[in-house]
């Protein structure tokens, strides 16, 4: 039955793989819908429009794609006005065969063309299939129709695309060639989400750090100038460097702004100078490590995460040992680590050689049981300090909130505690708490928010008990 015959307002249901750049994506196309009248909804079954925001960094996405659009197929069998579209990189990559090939769906649209979805919709309703890919120049970007998710987290996206062509990757094919946005845009898009009450602020780009005003000579750290002073922002993050495109200029900016996020993401991928070759990444592990070091300097509480590839073509035991040395001697916060998979059109499969999957998985788990032990031992000397948490939502233990260090770590507590400890009870996503870390885990952190306020003393003491309490009896209950 359709929704009009239903006599409710419209639905729609998004469902979003991937990266954050995905994720600020799945915002723009809910936005645009809620513009035109749509209401989200949790559920698929309830939905009059169904978007699957896909994500093809990683081998059998396509195939993933398309079983879920198997899925929903069956529900518009049972619904013919039910609408399908396909978004994301593999809409880019598939085009015109995912029509093909599923006759269920109505239409496929690429990353760069996310901005059109609003004027698709009375072609949608006229029953039109279409396929909407490609790199145009002009395109439309209207940061005042984002569905901004959650409260804490106000992501900016300051360059589209990549340049690169690293041997492994598939971006440059799915989002195309780098495309910056001007400075004054991206200024007042932070503005904007500051005037709503964000107070973290997320940069992002494929190569963040490779950002150039279109036409003038402002690089990355320029925009940092730019950006970080604004009223308001008091933590400032971007995502993802590029380490030959990390500039002097730009280690300088974790001196000079102290609301830079103690955090910094930068990609190594191997720590074997031949692999790093046949990467095609253009900078070797010394080069990396120098760089490093020099961040570091700048910033000595600086948390420093990595991505690897293991088994990448030709990798030998000994450029996988190499990979453990950097990791064991750099002592990354967090690594994100995946066994290489070939991707379509990518250059890295000619190159031969070729790992077998059981060697590249014993090297992965090799190397997450490595940075395993890191993480566990970095977090065990946190524990007794006191930290600034971002609170970003409710925790995965009822009665626990969940929420970010500057350093990018998870930190649970107590929500009682919490609340009790704010002084006016008003503990939400969006604000930010100061507490003392109390227990480790590798992954995440244990806390107690810290007394802030004069007059909660007493609530904090009689919250307190009652956690004590709590925990006096779970265990009795675990020992009966
Ligand atoms: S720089 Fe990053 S996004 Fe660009 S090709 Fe290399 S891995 Fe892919």
């Amino acid at each position: 039955m359709s929704a009009a015959a239903a006599g409710r307002g419209r639905r729609f249901f998004v469902e979003t793989w991937g990266c954050q750049m995905n994720e600020l994506d799945s915002q723009r196309l809910s936005g645009q819908l809620m513009q035109h009248g749509y209401l989200p909804t949790r559920s698929p079954e309830e939905a009059d429009l169904i978007l699957l925001n896909s994500c093809s960094v990683r081998e059998k996405a396509e195939q993933k794609v398309y079983s879920r659009l198997g899925e929903y197929r069956l529900l518009k069998r049972a619904n013919p006005a039910l609408r399908i579209g396909l978004c994301g990189c593999v809409a880019q990559q598939v085009g015109e065969d995912a029509l093909a090939r599923v006759r269920e769906l109505d239409f496929v649209l690429g990353p760069a063309r996310v901005g059109e979805l609003a004027g698709l919709l009375p072609r949608l309703d006229a029953g039109e299939r279409m396929v909407v890919t490609g790199f145009p120049e002009a395109r439309s970007y209207d940061f005042d129709s984002v569905a901004r998710e959650g409260a804490y987290k106000g992501m900016v996206t300051v360059i589209e695309g990549c340049n690169k062509h690293c041997t492994f990757c598939i971006v440059p094919t799915t989002r195309g060639p780098e495309r910056c946005r001007p400075l004054a845009e991206v200024v007042a898009e932070v503005r904007h989400l500051l005037d709503f009450g964000f107070q973290e602020i997320e940069l992002l780009g494929q190569t963040v750090n490779h950002w150039r005003e279109p036409g003038g000579g402002a690089d990355f750290a320029d925009l940092l100038d730019a950006v970080a002073p604004l009223p308001g922002l008091r933590r400032l993050r971007f995502v993802t460097s590029f380490p030959r495109d990390f500039t002097p200029r730009m280690v300088d900016r974790f001196r000079r702004h102290a609301n830079l996020s103690d955090y910094l993401h930068l990609p190594v991928q191997s720590g074997s100078d031949r692999i790093l070759r046949r990467m095609g990444r253009g900078y070797t592990v010394a080069e990396y490590v120098e760089l490093a070091s020099r961040v570091r300097e700048a910033r000595s509480t600086l948390a420093l995460s990595t991505d690897l590839i293991v088994g990448f073509p030709g990798e030998s035991e000994e450029d996988f040992e190499a990979t453990l040395r950097l990791v064991e001697s750099l002592r990354f916060a967090a690594i994100f680590a995946f066994r290489y998979s070939v991707r379509p059109g990518t250059a890295a499969p000619r190159l031969g050689d070729e790992v077998p999957t059981g060697v590249a998985e014993a090297r992965l788990q090799r190397l997450m049981a490595v940075q395993d032990r890191i993480q566990e031992a970095q977090h065990r000397d946190l524990v007794g300090r006191e930290l600034e948490v971002l609170v970003t939502g409710w925790g995965r233990r009822p009665g626990q909130w969940s929420g970010r260090t500057s350093c990018n770590r998870t930190v649970h507590f107590d929500a009682g505690l919490a609340a009790a400890t704010s002084g006016d009870g008003s503990v939400r996503p969006g604000r930010f708490l100061m507490v003392r870390i109390t227990a480790s885990h590798p992954h995440s952190l244990l806390g107690e928010p810290v007394h802030l306020h004069p007059d909660s003393e007493v609530a904090v003491a009689v919250v307190r008990s009652l956690v004590d309490l709590t925990a006096a009896s779970s265990r009795q209950e675990t020992r009966a």
